[in-house]
C-alpha cells in the first residue's frame, strides 16, 4: 500500500436518527406557561408525526459527523469520467449568495429586476459566442432536460416544414439520457456504430441517413474521450437530407474557447453548467442545461425569452411557434450566477487555458497508465482517457475489483463500466483542477493496486476493507432499496 493521502470518512460508522431516538428526549426548552391551558383545534389533536426524539447535541453530532463522510473535489481528486468533477471557486458561490440575487422573487415585475435579467442576456450571449449559435434559452434544469428542449425544438421544426419524421440518429458511444430524451419526444433512436478508432465515420451515418430521420444527436467530444474527427461532413451529409445536427455539449469543458460547434455544424446544443461552469456537481442539484440554436431555430426556444430594447430589458412571452414554458419561473437563477461570476473572472483566454489544461492532464494520466492497464483506444484523448480491465483479467480482477481497492487508499474511483462500448471500462477525468502532484499520487494508488492484481488477487477480491460498509450487494440494492435504514 502506498502511503493514504485520501480521506477516511467512509470508515466512520453514524446510526440513523430514528435509531438513536429515546423518549422524552428534547432539543429545546420553552418557558413555562402563564396561561390557562386551552384546547388545541380539533383538526390538531390527533397524533402528531412520528419523529425521533432527540437532544440538540445528538442533532449537531449526527450531522456533523455526516458531513465528514462526504467525498467531494474539496477533499481529494475526483476523477469521475463524463461527470467533469473540477473545482468550483468558492468566490463564485459567494456571488450566487449576494442578498440582492438571493432575495429577489421570480415574480416580480421586470422593471424592478433590470440587474437580474440583464445577467441572463449577457450569460446567453456568451454562451452563443462560446458555442458559435445564435440565440440561447437558459431554462433547463439539466442537461437531459436541455436535450429534451432541443428535441422538442427539432420536433417543432419540422412540424412547421410541413412533414414530421420518425427516427434519430444515435452514435452507441451516446449517454444514455440521449435516447431517452429522443424517445420522450416521440422520436425512435437508430443506434450508428462508432468506428475501430471510437468516432462516427461518415459511412455508417450515410447506411442509415433517410428522409424520415429527424436529426442526429452527437456528442463532441464523445463519451470515449476522442473528437469526432468527421462531424463537419456528417453535418452536411444530415443537412443535404432535411435533418438537423444536435450537439450534446455535456463535454465542453475540453473544447471552449477553442472549437465553436456551430461552425462545425450543429445547430442545436445544450451545456451542462454544472459540470463545466462552475456549479458543484453531483449532490443531486440544481443543475442547468442551457440550449444554444441557429438563428434558424430561435422561433422555437421556450418562453419567455429575454429581450433587449435600448438599455430597458424584458420578458417576451409573444413567440407564437415556441415549444412553450419548461418548468417554473425562468430556470436556475442561482446556477446562472455562478456561470456570470465563473466567465467573467476567467475571460476568453482563461477559458482557451482550462480546456488546454483538462485536456493535457487526461493525457498525462493515460500515458502514465498506458503499461499497467489495457488503452482501450491508443491515440491522443481529450478530456478523459479510457482504459479496460483485460490486462488484469486472466488475474480474475475486474475493474470493479480494482475500484473498490481504491477506496482503501482514500480515493474516489474513476468511472467504471462506462461507457458501454469497451468492455470492463475504466474512465479517467481528471479535469485542469489538478496538480501534477496530486496525478502523480493518484496514479501511484492505482499502479500499486494493479501490482497487488498480480501478487494477492484476493485483497482486491474483498476490497474495500477499510470501510464500515464492505461490498454491497448492488443488485438487490437497485432492485429492493431500503429507505427506511
Ligand atoms: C452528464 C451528461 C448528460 C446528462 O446531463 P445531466 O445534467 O446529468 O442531466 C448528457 N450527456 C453527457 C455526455 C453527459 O456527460
Amino acid at each position: 500500500m502506498t502511503e493514504k493521502v485520501g480521506t477516511t470518512g467512509l470508515v466512520l460508522s453514524e446510526k440513523l436518527l430514528w435509531e438513536k431516538s429515546r423518549p422524552g428526549r428534547c432539543g429545546m426548552s420553552i418557558p413555562k406557561r402563564d396561561v390557562e391551558e386551552s384546547p388545541l383545534d380539533d383538526s390538531l389533536t390527533g397524533e402528531g408525526p412520528e419523529l425521533p426524539e432527540l437532544s440538540e447535541i445528538d442533532v449537531i453530532r449526527h450531522y456533523t459527523r455526516l458531513s465528514t463522510w462526504n467525498y467531494g473535489v474539496d477533499t481529494g481528486t475526483y476523477p469521475l469520467g463524463s461527470c467533469t468533477m473540477k473545482y468550483n471557486p468558492k468566490t463564485n458561490e459567494r456571488q450566487a449568495a449576494l442578498p440582492g440575487f438571493a432575495g429577489a422573487h421570480p415574480l416580480l415585475p421586470t422593471e424592478k429586476a433590470q440587474g437580474a435579467l440583464e445577467i441572463m442576456h449577457t450569460l446567453e450571449q456568451a454562451f452563443a459566442e462560446i458555442t458559435g449559435l445564435d440565440a440561447v434559452t437558459l431554462q433547463p434544469a439539466a442537461g437531459a432536460h436541455g436535450e429534451m428542449t432541443g428535441m422538442l425544438v427539432i420536433h417543432a421544426y419540422h412540424k412547421k416544414q410541413g412533414r414530421q419524421r420518425t427516427k434519430v440518429l444515435i452514435p452507441d458511444t451516446a449517454h444514455g439520457t440521449n435516447p431517452a430524451s429522443v424517445a420522450l419526444c416521440g422520436y425512435e433512436p437508430i443506434p450508428v456504430v462508432s468506428d475501430e478508432n471510437g468516432i462516427l465515420s461518415v459511412e455508417s451515418v450515410a447506411a442509415v441517413m433517410d428522409e424520415d430521420v429527424a436529426g442526429i444527436m452527437v456528442t463532441n467530444p464523445n463519451t470515449l474521450g476522442l473528437y469526432e474527427e468527421n462531424l463537419k461532413q456528417i453535418a452536411a451529409l444530415i443537412h443535404a437530407k432535411g435533418g438537423l445536427v444536435y450537439g450534446d455539449g455535456a463535454n465542453l469543458n475540453a473544447v471552449m474557447g477553442i472549437v465553436q460547434m456551430g461552425k462545425v455544424g450543429i445547430d442545436v446544443m445544450h451545456l451542462n453548467l454544472h459540470k463545466t461552469f462552475s456549479t458543484p456537481h453531483g449532490g443531486g442539484g440544481p443543475g442547468s442545461g442551457p440550449v444554444c440554436v441557429t438563428r434558424e431555430l430561435e422561433p422555437y426556444l421556450p418562453v419567455p425569452r429575454v429581450t433587449k430594447t435600448g438599455d430597458l430589458f424584458d420578458l417576451d412571452w409573444n413567440r407564437p411557434d415556441s415549444i412553450g414554458k419548461l418548468g417554473a419561473f425562468y430556470g436556475h437563477f442561482g446556477v446562472m450566477l455562478r456561470a456570470y461570476a465563473y466567465l467573467r473572472m476567467m475571460g476568453a483566454a482563461g477559458l482557451k487555458k482550462t480546456s488546454q489544461l483538462a485536456v493535457l492532464n487526461a493525457n498525462y494520466v493515460k500515458e502514465q497508465l498506458r503499461d499497467t492497464l489495457h488503452l482501450a483506444y491508443d491515440r491522443p484523448c481529450m478530456h478523459e482517457c479510457i482504459f479496460s480491465d483485460k490486462n488484469q483479467k486472466p488475474h480474475h480482477i475486474t475493474t470493479m475489483d480494482m475500484a473498490k481497492r481504491l477506496i482503501d487508499h482514500g480515493y474516489h474511483p474513476p468511472t467504471v463500466y462506462f461507457p458501454l462500448v469497451v468492455e470492463g471500462a475504466i474512465m479517467f477525468e481528471p479535469t485542469e483542477s489538478e496538480s501534477k502532484d496530486e496525478l502523480d499520487q493518484y496514479i501511484a494508488a492505482f499502479k500499486a493496486v494493479a501490482q497487488e492484481a498480480t501478487e494477492n488477487p484476493d485483497a482486491l477480491h474483498q476490497a474495500p476493507k477499510a470501510t464500515v460498509v464492505r461490498r454491497l450487494d448492488e443488485t438487490t440494492a437497485a432492485r429492493k432499496p431500503c429507505l427506511a435504514g
